[in-house]
């Protein structure tokens, strides 16, 4: 077993001491309670797609890949118990053979259930809430060793807190959640003038389940998307196989993979050709069942940061965006994705208590993006902007207490579970402060 990890990106390495591959309950807890005992730390680890170190182990590191599947399912009540290593592939096909599905996801379905809920993995959609409001229960194994669930009647403090817990508080080894029967999304893609997208926010928000929309910082044109669910009983229209593949595969990954080493090579072809992707967007529009329509494949690495801002603060952000981002020394290769979500109850959700916009911007792996992503965090930081805690950010603790109402709350709780700091890496000192650090 490897103790070298590195990240999707490429941007976060570290070497563990040990590796655990636990394949029963007790081996998770035992290996957590003989690393807390002899002084040391323990990181579970997801499928390594936060860009930041969040999952970084440098002492015992905790490869969930044989912690995998459904435990239970009530179809009735559509109450799902699964392992925490189980990846969102795994279990979109695990609930489409059960006749269920979640909500709502985000872009992709690469990572961990656990590594996707302890960081705040959100999809889109003014009514949704990220995937950790689609939690109903978890069993976490403490830094003592022993096991214990919450939910919103058991334990509800630690309940609100472990949902988006930054593996701080214990090692989730199953999650239930809440799921609906399976269904069908229609998609429709389609470029729209960037001024009249904005005009028109608030409206396609409402009318929509799920909206979104890529702004391409040189182009005049933003790509919107809207998925709405069918009613129950209708059959996909998926597009096809030959189209699947020239856009998804050709187009998206391969083609605009080239533009992107293009821009890197000659980074005064990158404002054109960032132009020219934007102008040679297609209408396209299909339906599938619903996580084959929320998740794509992303084959082209970027580096990204992402912040949650009020929704009615996203027209000011972006208008300073626009503004500025064409004026910056080093060109943007790709495109922002802004989503949006419903406030919610837990923690350190990026939207606790706050009706949601997301603006995430990225850039092309080995271009610079320093001064991109520094004026964005100035601009979202204006206005009270909560960072997603698996992309990349700057904050720390003593500004991250400010932004997030309950989070002396969380510190507190963790340094009751967590004394020692069992479960702590660098990343977590930063922006919870360190372990025995109290509010
Ligand atoms: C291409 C790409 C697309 C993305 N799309 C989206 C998107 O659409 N929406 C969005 O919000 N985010 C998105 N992300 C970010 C991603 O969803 C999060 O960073 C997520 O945390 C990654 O999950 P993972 O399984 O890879 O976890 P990792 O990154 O490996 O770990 C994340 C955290 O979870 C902890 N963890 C893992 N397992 C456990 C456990 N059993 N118990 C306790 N803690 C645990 C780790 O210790 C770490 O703190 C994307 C990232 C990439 C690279």
């Amino acid at each position: 077993m490897s103790t070298a990890w590195r990240n999707w990106a490429g941007t976060e390495a570290a070497v563990a001491t040990g590796v655990s591959r636990p394949r029963h309950l007790e081996e998770l807890s035992s290996a957590v309670r003989a690393a807390a005992q002899a002084g040391g730390t323990v990181r579970a680890r997801g499928s390594g797609h936060s860009f930041t170190a969040v999952a970084a182990a440098h002492d015992l590191a905790l490869d969930l890949t044989n912690w995998t599947g459904v435990v239970s399912a009530d179809q009735d009540s559509g109450l799902v118990t699964v392992r925490a290593g189980t990846t969102l592939r795994e279990l979109n096909a695990e609930l489409d053979r059960l006749g269920l599905a979640m909500t709502n996801l985000g872009d992709i379905d690469a990572q961990t259930i656990a590594g996707a809920i302890s960081t705040g993995t959100h999809g889109t959609g003014a009514r949704f809430g990220g995937m950790a409001t689609q939690v109903a229960a978890l069993q976490l194994v403490l830094a003592d060793g022993s096991v214990t669930t919450c939910s919103a009647d058991e334990r509800p403090e630690l309940f609100a807190a472990a949902r988006v817990g930054l593996g701080a508080l214990g090692v989730i080894s199953t999650v239930t959640l809440r799921t609906e029967p399976s269904f069908v999304l229609e998609a429709q893609e389609r470029p729209e003038p960037l001024e009249e997208v904005l005009a028109a926010l608030e409206e396609n928000c409402a009318t929509n389940d799920h909206f979104e929309f890529y702004w391409f910082p040189y182009g005049r044109y933003a790509l919107t998307k809207r998925n709405n669910r069918l009613p129950a009983g209708t059959s996909p229209r998926p597009l096809s196989r030959a189209r699947r593949f020239v856009e998804y595969r050709l187009m998206e990954n391969t083609a605009f993979g080239t533009l992107c080493r293009v821009g890197r090579a000659v980074p005064g072809l990158v404002a054109p050709l960032n132009r020219l992707s934007s102008s040679a967007l297609s209408t396209r529009s299909y339906s599938d069942v619903s996580h084959r329509v929320f998740a794509t494949n992303r084959n082209v690495r970027f580096v990204e940061s992402e912040y949650a801002v009020p929704r009615a603060a996203l027209g000011e952000v972006l208008a300073e965006l626009r503004a500025r981002v064409p004026r910056l020394a080093d060109p943007v290769m790709f495109p922002a994705e802004i989503r949006v979500a419903a406030a919610d109850d837990i923690w350190l959700s990026t939207a606790y208590q706050r009706d949601s916009a997301y603006i995430a911007v990225h850039q092309f792996v080995g271009m610079p993006y320093r001064e991109y992503f520094d004026l964005f965090e100035s601009v979202a930081g204006a206005v009270g902007g909560r960072p997603h805690w698996g992309k990349m950010h700057s904050l720390d603790a003593a500004t991250l207490r400010e932004r997030y109402p309950r989070f002396d709350d969380f510190v507190a709780l963790r340094a009751e579970l967590d004394p020692a700091g069992t479960f702590s890496n660098p990343y977590l000192d930063r922006v919870l402060g360190k372990a025995a650090e109290k509010p």
